[in-house]
């Protein structure tokens, strides 16, 4: 077998892989990234963020064609249809754009792409098994970007037909009539929407008597209450025992509640490291008790030369985490100074409306014994969300009590998912909220509500 000789191997294409070997290509290292699916991008791009924002997007606009217009004044000549294939075929060709570009960019840069699963086999060696055989690759460097897959549940039976991962409820072929979903996460919730929006009756069972945990609670108690009016059904403090297929539809139990039969169930209970099967124990990786690769701040593993980023290591499981990563690890390896702010870490879930978040929540500070001080916003205090037609929600910044730094920004409302890159963005600088409070920002525009909450830490909020 010839050996191919390379500076780096990344193993994984994902968004940690994709962007650590342009990176690493960028600073002038020979790189191949080795990736088994046909496609670039991982999960994110091919059955992940990608697909699920392009479905939130299409179903956003047919449930405001249906309920939305006549209070704008449009009449529509007659009723509404659903075009559900027409609408998978849209989402499938901006995954495929998406992943070929990032095919184009492996080619612009000069990243090998080698297809097939990787694993190490010893310091400074991977073997690829591919379609067309086995190749060895050589290299001073490897990363390892495997990402994450679905975690199963016990007692639940996924066959992929009725009862699902998030995998499959991206292409169902039919609007089901009565989902169940089992997790109050970002996927439950996402997907949870897109088939509610579509017209199927939706329940969500949540093992917490909350949903999103980890969520500031009174963003998550505001985000609930709006779901709810919306027809989203929750059953809280619901532990899922046991879900399957059964007759032509399924059935879920869950502790202390009546059997749920439903016609489909989507199973998002959240996702666990893809660390099996990558060769691991031949360099001596040491996993942790949740089966993620152990690095230290360089990302490097206890095998000197093998480095690990993304889903596959702490922290939270996000794209943009991981691409930060990617570029730090890499810098690093090429001997610059590379840094992830994990303090300012945007999450997102992009529900009706969007949830987003940077920082700590109250509940992390109480525990911290933080003194803090909140502003806060109403959404339907704010002139574009009157326009709009979007005045649900609020925005809460939390500031240090004797600095007044921002320690952490929530915020449910409309566009949420753009609106906190401000807070991201002032939080990285180490922004305190009297800075974002005297930033001018444009009027009229959601923004607005971000300026009204930090005002509202010195208790001077013009608008309410
Ligand atoms: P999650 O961890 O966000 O949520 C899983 C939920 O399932 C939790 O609320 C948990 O309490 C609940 N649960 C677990 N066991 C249960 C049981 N037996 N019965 C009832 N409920 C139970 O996981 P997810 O939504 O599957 O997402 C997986 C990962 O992907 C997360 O890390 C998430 O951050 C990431 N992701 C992020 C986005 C985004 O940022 N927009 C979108 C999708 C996924």
């Amino acid at each position: 077998m010839s050996v191919q000789e390379h500076d780096l191997v990344v193993i994984g294409a994902g968004p940690g892989g994709y962007v650590a070997a342009i990176r690493a290509a960028q600073l002038g290292m020979n790189v191949a990234c080795v990736e088994r699916e046909a496609r670039l991008g991982g999960t994110c791009l091919r059955i992940g963020c990608i697909p699920s924002k392009a479905l939130l997007e299409s179903s956003e606009k047919y449930a405001e064609a249906r309920k939305g217009f006549p209070r704008h004044g449009i009449k529509l000549g007659g009723e509404v249809g659903l075009d559900l294939a027409a609408m998978m075929k849209r989402k499938d060709d901006v995954v495929l754009a998406l992943t070929k570009g990032v095919e184009g960019l492996f080619r612009k840069n000069n990243v090998t792409r080698v297809v097939g699963h990787g694993r190490l086999a010893g310091p400074g060696r991977v073997v690829v098994e591919g379609p067309d055989g086995t190749v060895e690759l050589a290299a001073k460097n490897v990363v390892l970007a495997p990402g994450s897959v679905s975690a199963p549940l016990r007692g639940v039976e996924i066959d992929g037909k009725t009862v699902v991962t998030s995998t499959e409820a991206l292409s169902f072929d039919a609007v089901p009539g009565h989902l169940a979903v089992i997790g109050a996460g970002a996927i439950g919730l996402e997907l949870g929407t897109v088939w509610r929006r579509l017209g199927a009756k939706v329940t969500v069972l949540e093992y917490f008597d909350r949903i999103v945990p980890g969520l500031d609670l009174e963003i998550a108690v505001e985000a609930l209450k709006i779901f709810k009016r919306q027809g989203l059904e929750f059953r809280l403090g619901a532990r899922v025992l046991a879900a399957r297929a059964d007759g032509d539809g399924a059935v879920v139990e869950a502790e202390g509640a009546e059997p749920l039969r439903c016609d489909k169930v989507l199973v998002a209970v959240g996702r666990m490291p893809a660390t099996k099967d990558l060769g691991l124990e031949t360099v001596g990786i040491a996993t942790d008790g949740k089966g993620r690769i152990e690095i230290d701040e360089k990302f490097r593993t206890n095998a000197a030369g093998v480095y690990a980023i993304g889903d596959a290591v702490r922290g939270v499981m996000l794209a943009h985490k991981a691409e930060e990563e990617a570029v730090a690890c890499v810098e690093g390896i090429a001997g610059q100074f590379g840094h992830v702010d994990y303090d300012a870490i945007p999450a997102i879930v992009y529900t009706d409306p969007e949830i987003a978040s940077v920082g700590k929540t109250e509940e992390d500070l109480k525990a911290a014994g933080v003194e803090y001080k909140v502003g806060a916003f109403p959404f339907i205090a704010n002139g574009r969300a009157r326009a709009i037609g979007a005045t649900d929600g609020k925005a809460k910044i939390l500031a240090d009590a004797r600095t007044d730094r921002i320690l952490g920004v929530h915020i449910v409302g409309a566009r949420a998912g753009d609106l906190i890159a401000e807070a991201a963005t002032a939080m990285a600088f180490k922004a305190s909220a009297e800075d974002v409070a005297r930033a001018c920002h444009a009027h009229p525009t959601l923004s607005e509500v971000v300026k009204e909450a930090a005002l509202g830490v010195a208790g001077r909020s013009i608008h309410i």
